[in-house]
């Protein structure tokens, strides 16, 4: 009986802490050609429409770290 109830509680705490969590590791999108200076939440974001370059998708720290600002056309 107590034993059940132990190895629930075990279980529970176990899915608890295999979630991630993700909110310092956000991915972003930049373009790199030589006017871009911005980074994008969404792929098909207006401002990547002009990109001349592929798109790369980085972390978002790795996009700030370059001083990249969060482009015009999101809030
Ligand atoms: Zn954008």
């Amino acid at each position: 009986m107590i034993n059940t109830l132990i190895s629930s509680l075990f279980f529970a705490i176990t899915i608890t802490t295999a979630v991630p969590i993700r909110s310092s590791d956000t991915d972003v999108y930049i373009c790199k050609g030589p006017r871009s200076k911005k980074y994008h939440h969404r792929k098909n974001c207006r401002g990547l429409k002009r990109c001349s370059t592929r798109i790369y998708k980085v972390c978002l720290k790795e996009a700030t770290n370059k001083g990249r600002t969060l482009c015009g056309w999101e809030d």
